[in-house]
């Protein structure tokens, strides 16, 4: 018997609880600061068993699909947690049924199929506000029947363990769905921008990365006005004549449009709209911003600009001349004479035909950008070809000397005859047009052994560098006095690309101002 109030000779009853106390306090928080769901399991199993002096045990959690599945196990041989599965089936998802009555029949079936010596079972349901999470067994392989006290200790135990299994899950969860949004932000086609309250760059994904030529590392921690740097169009920066930022106040979002220009030089039309973070307290935690890539839009805008006063401009003139010469002609109270007549309606006719042409034009360029463009392919002799485009012209070229360059047993290519025809027409032509003091032509062409290059050169007066590389896009025209005075709406170059990139080749101008322009273009040889 223990003595009270004397010397102590052996430990007390206060002391064994009080251990006890400790040890549960200590398991606990051990628990709680686990937050990886399967090594909390194990700990849980682990010091469960240990508590009871059990030799084995398991935990069972219940999945979405409202099975229990084992999720941890102690003392099992590693192939025999599944052979457990019947103390896991037709569990009463409310607590009124524990202990199951059918345990032990339940115990014997398992530790028959799995040759366990298993004598004795325990079994907790881990519930958390009212709701069943899982259950835990531990079992023992002596016969000493687990007692009522056993029972308290682990029900207090479960409901730490559901706690901290609550827990973990929830974390586990929460890191899910942290990277499923970082997935879903990093692969954006859109830039994304996480800003602190102060305006810091706390992230951004890849787009932006592309967009500002800022690698997110780089750019994390520095203010946004640095990486963003929003300029207009006149090249101003909207950052420093009044962050847009300021006006984002209570509202939901913010739009701002403007350039963002990389250091390399690259100029991205952006639009972003920005929308604030605010806590409970209504404080601005942080303000999210959604970088969209207007360029290809811009460009179908100017497009639609320049293709109306493209068409007003080019169509109009050649309609009025036929609409003047045709009244005049048919006036009543005149009578022009042959030469008259016939000069009145050369005129008509050229214009008819340019009319035809610039509406061909269009067509094709409208097809060309829908991706509706057929080729009809064909083996075909390019000299060929090329000497009837240039006799085609020799009439109009009176100042120019046109002059053909192409090697004996040029090869066949496989092409669309017509819209080669095109090619070298639109560039004779440009030639022509484009050197007005005369000179010579050369329209010539070398072989490989994958492909073929051709060449249309004049002696005119050049095109600027800076101007070239955007020579080949649709109603671009070079705005130099010639450009002006030239007819033309800046399709030629753009169906030339269309056409030579159709047949898997490439085209490029190599020109210096006052040197001539030399364009070339290759096409694959089968
Ligand atoms: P267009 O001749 O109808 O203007 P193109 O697309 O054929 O359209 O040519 C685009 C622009 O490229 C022209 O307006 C002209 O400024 C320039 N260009 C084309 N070919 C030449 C050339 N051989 N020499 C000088 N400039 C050229």
């Amino acid at each position: 018997m223990p003595r009270f109030g004397g010397k102590v000779s052996y430990p007390r009853m206060e002391d064994y609880w009080q251990r006890q106390r400790d040890y549960l306090l200590s398991i606990s928080r051990a628990m709680t600061a686990r937050l990886d769901l399967p090594s909390l399991l194990q700990l849980i199993i682990g010091k469960a068993v240990e508590m009871l002096r059990g030799q084995a045990g398991l935990i069972g959690l219940l999945g979405r699909d409202k099975n229990f599945h084992i999720r941890a196990s102690s003392g099992l041989p590693a192939h025999t947690p599944q052979l457990f599965a019947p103390l896991l089936t037709n569990i009463p998802l409310h607590g009124s049924h524990w202990p199951l009555p059918d345990l032990y029949t339940r115990l014997r079936l398992v530790a028959a199929s799995a040759g366990i010596n298993l004598r004795q079972v325990v079994g907790l349901p881990l519930t958390l506000e009212e709701k069943l999470i899982g259950i835990i067994y531990v079992f023992r392989t002596r016969d000493s029947a687990f007692s009522a006290d056993d029972r308290q200790v682990l029900s207090s135990f479960a409901d730490q363990a559901a706690i901290a299994v609550r827990n973990a899950t929830l974390y586990q969860q929460l890191s899910e769905e942290k990277r499923r949004v970082e997935a879903i932000i990093e692969n954006s086609a859109d830039g994304v921008l996480i800003l602190d309250s102060a305006c810091h760059i706390q992230a951004m994904n890849r787009a932006l990365a592309e967009i500002t030529g800022w690698t997110e590392d780089q750019a994390r921690g520095q203010p946004c006005w640095h990486v963003i740097a929003l300029r207009n169009a006149q090249g101003r920066n909207l950052c420093e004549t009044g962050c847009p930022l300021d006006n984002l106040g209570k509202a939901e979002k913010l739009q701002v449009e403007g350039d963002i220009i990389r250091a390399d030089g690259h100029r991205t039309g952006v639009s972003i709209t920005y929308s604030p973070l605010h806590d409970e307290e209504g404080t601005l935690v942080s303000i999210i911003g959604n970088v969209h890539d207007v360029t290809r839009f811009r460009e179908a805008e100017e497009m639609k600009a320049m293709f109306i006063s493209v068409i007003s401009h080019e169509l109009k003139t050649p309609v009025a001349l036929i609409k003047g010469y045709a009244s005049t002609l048919r006036r009543e109270d005149a009578h022009w004479d042959e030469t008259t007549v016939h000069e009145s309606l050369e005129i008509i006719e050229e214009e008819s035909d340019r009319l035809h042409r610039l509406i061909d034009n269009l067509l094709e360029a409208s097809r060309i950008q829908a991706g509706t463009l057929r080729l009809e392919m064909s083996d075909l002799s390019l000299p060929k070809l090329a000497t009837k485009t240039v006799e085609r012209f020799r009439v109009q070229a009176s100042k120019h000397e046109l002059q053909l360059d192409f090697p004996t047993g040029f090869p066949p290519v496989l092409g669309d005859q017509e819209r080669l025809q095109e090619v070298f027409s639109n560039l004779i032509s440009n030639a022509i047009k484009y050197s007005p003091d005369g000179g010579t032509i050369r329209v010539g062409g070398r072989a490989y052994h994958d492909h073929v290059e051709l060449y249309v050169s004049d002696s005119g007066p050049g095109i600027p560098l800076e101007k070239q590389p955007e020579l080949f896009e649709p109603f671009y025209r070079v705005d130099t006095g010639l450009g002006r005075r030239t007819q033309g709406v800046g399709l030629g170059l753009f169906l030339c690309k269309a056409i030579v990139e159709g047949h898997g080749g490439s085209i490029w101008v190599e020109s210096s101002p006052g040197q001539g322009s030399t364009f070339r273009f290759t096409l694959p040889l089968r």
